[in-house]
């Protein structure tokens, strides 16, 4: 139960260990491994048992830093949880220079735009925002390679489920797929069924 044997990058390690965390929790144990392997995975957690850097490591494993292209893409289901997300993956990803933009309604769509247009390797946002921005295409889907779902039935108990469907539709259809969520209710095992690949669960 180390950080160290999950075969991470060294950079991403000293992220980890720069940001205070010295041993993996539960669900990082658990979850990392599969997440970094490609595979889709179903977290089934509460938040406080960190989920939210079981899937930043498994992004900032996999991102290919040398292309300044969005290659994954986080939606969550506040702008405040998203702003959080945003920090912890530039924190843990510091040493690899991640680039990372939240994109989050009641911010400046110009402002948004010119981040994207600059490069970024990881947009974290709401669904109204992110479909925003694909739609205008000042967000590319083209390189995009891990989708990450966070707090997924407290984003379908706000009425983003027909958001994130045609979200998921412009994405590139192979895609890993990420989602995490403390109760599974009917509307999440639907997305898990349409758009997972024999995915990995984990009950923590
Ligand atoms: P989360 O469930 O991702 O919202 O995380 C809950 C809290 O636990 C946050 O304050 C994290 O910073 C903290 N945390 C997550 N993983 C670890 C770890 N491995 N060691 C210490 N604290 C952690």
């Amino acid at each position: 139960e180390s950080f160290d044997k999950m075969g991470l990058q060294e950079n991403l390690l000293r992220g980890i260990y720069a940001y205070g965390f010295e041993k993996p929790s539960a669900i990082q144990q658990r979850g990392i491994v599969p997440f970094c392997k490609g595979l889709d995975v179903i977290q089934q957690a509460q938040s406080g048992t960190g989920k939210t850097a079981t899937f930043c490591s498994g992004v900032l494993q996999q991102l290919d830093y040398g292309l300044v292209q969005c290659q994954a893409l986080v939606l969550g289901p506040t702008r405040e949880l998203a702003q959080q997300i945003e920090k912890v993956m530039r924190a843990l990803g510091d040493y690899l220079g991640v680039k990372v933009h939240a994109c989050v309604g009641g911010t400046s769509v110009r402002e948004d735009q010119r981040i994207l247009s600059s490069g970024v390797h990881v947009v974290v946002g709401t669904p109204g925002r992110v479909f925003d921005m694909l739609r205008r295409q000042s967000l590319l889907p083209d390189y995009i390679k891990m989708f990450v779902l966070d707090e997924a039935d407290e984003m379908l108990s706000r009425g983003f489920k027909d958001q994130i469907y045609d979200i998921f539709q412009l994405l590139p259809s192979k895609i890993q797929v990420g989602v995490f969520s403390a109760t599974m209710p009917p509307e999440a095992l639907e997305i898990t069924r349409k758009f997972m690949n024999k995915p990995v669960r984990i009950l923590v």
